[in-house]
């Protein structure tokens, strides 16, 4: 019996069903190559799921990391605060797309990101609706869950959710919703479920993340900005995902040139160590009493030396450019691939965010290849390239490189995804 095998028996019996794991037993990483339990070497185009963005152990993140722990680990910012938390928090308010005052508040979690931004946009309006969109992913907790808008595996089963969310469609040409669908759908929304004077705030992903790297494009995000301003509703993006370089630029909003009222943060934000942010407008951040925001652990100090160090090595190592060359040398390969045919609808996604979505036939005929997707996600394993489902059709095969891969590297990854693709149809 192999190693992973063993440790697959061990954790059946330890550790719950509903925490899938995918059996990559890790031992040790650095840069964009992660060394498995059992001794193989594999490129990791799955990168923690968007958080090494700046490689594994970045050494310039493990010096920053290892010099604040050399000091303490943790005192409470709300009983002792720490220089590092509110040195992050300017970085992060200068660096946010808008023009106006912002205050930054840490947490740990992407989850806890969303909560927050919910919360604030609650206390600052006074009203308690949410509207969200489908095909999203907020998080596991409840109002990130509440918010997700997939059914299963995310909420089915676990019970009632909060009041007063309401789901709008999100722009799924494959899908059959262009984004004049999706904006008439919204407005029926407000002229029936929900009227948007009771609606606190708009939460979007600027590219849908798990829900399939779905880009809303310009239009589509300004005219979402419109209707929050028309209606006195605070506009979140969430960023999690699509932060810290990974679109080509530190935000993926910025791309958009739309500024929302609150930006969450977490994933690439501290290079490997859990953080996450919450980034807003100063008047809706401070409309919550002393008291009301924070935790604990909230804005470890280790962390938030280490994301301090992931914002100096994006800027020093020109992170946002890489990722849009990156993402440029990945899609023309893909594009390559798919104009051979191989079952491939659709290669989308801006920067090194790029997804290959597998399924046949067009409009109403369109049939979600799931099925081939997984064979090529297993393909990839077998010649030691790790990469991630997507997509709320699971028919997708999303890559996350992190942004510090080598030519020879990446190369070599798309040759592992090309010969895995030309063996899945077979
Ligand atoms: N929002 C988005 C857009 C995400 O992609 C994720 C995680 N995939 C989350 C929120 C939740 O983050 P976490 O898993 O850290 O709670």
């Amino acid at each position: 019996q192999n190693i992973g095998d063993a440790l697959d028996l061990r954790r059946e019996a330890a550790v719950p069903r509903g925490v899938a794991t995918r059996g990559l037993w890790a031992d040790a990483a650095q840069g964009a190559i992660l060394t498995l339990a059992d001794g193989r070497e594999m490129i990791d185009f799955a990168a923690g799921i968007a958080v090494v963005n700046t490689g594994h152990r970045h050494p310039a993140v493990m010096e920053a990391a290892g010099a604040q722990m050399a000091r303490f680990t943790h005192t409470c910012f709300h009983v002792a605060p720490y220089e590092g938390y509110v040195a992050l928090a300017e970085r992060l308010n200068a660096a946010a797309p808008g023009a106006f005052a912002k205050r930054t508040m840490l947490v740990t979690t992407g989850a806890e990101a969303v909560e927050n931004a919910i919360k604030m946009a609650r206390a600052f309006t006074g009203r308690s609706g949410v509207v969200a969109f489908g095909g999203s992913f907020h998080g596991r907790t409840l109002m990130g869950m509440a918010l997700t808008g997939k059914q299963v595996p995310y909420k089915a089963g676990f019970g009632a959710m909060p009041p007063e969310i309401h789901h709008a469609p999100f722009p799924d040409p494959l899908g059959g919703i262009d984004e004049a669908e999706a904006l008439a759908a919204l407005d029926r929304l407000f002229a029936g479920a929900i009227d948007p004077a009771r609606v606190a705030a708009m939460i979007v992903e600027p590219v849908q993340g798990e829900g399939g790297f779905n880009p809303a494009s310009p239009d589509f995000l300004r005219a979402l900005r419109e209707r929050c301003d028309r209606h006195g509703i605070v506009m979140i993006a969430d960023e999690v995902q699509t932060g810290i370089a990974r679109t080509g630029a530190l935000f993926a909003m910025e791309r958009a040139g739309v500024a929302a009222d609150i930006t969450t943060l977490a994933k690439g934000l501290a290079g490997g160590f859990p953080l996450s942010a919450v980034v807003a407008r100063a008047e809706i951040a401070d409309a919550a009493p002393a008291g009301g925001l924070g935790g604990t652990y909230a804005g470890n100090p280790v962390a938030a030396a280490a994301a301090l160090a992931v914002l100096d090595t994006v800027e020093a190592e020109g992170l946002c450019a890489a990722a849009r060359r990156i993402g440029e040398a990945m899609t023309a390969r893909l594009s390559a691939l798919a104009a051979e045919g191989h079952g491939i609808a659709e290669v989308r996604g801006p920067g090194a965010m790029v997804a290959v979505e597998f399924g046949e036939g067009e409009g109403s005929a369109y049939r979600p290849d799931p099925a081939r997707a997984g064979r090529v996600i297993a393909g990839c394993e077998a010649r030691g390239l790790i990469v991630l489902p997507c997509g709320t059709r699971g028919n997708a095969v999303r890559l996350l490189p992190p942004l510090v891969v080598d030519d020879a590297t990446l190369a070599r990854a798309m040759d592992i995804f090309e010969a895995a693709t030309r063996e899945a149809g077979a």
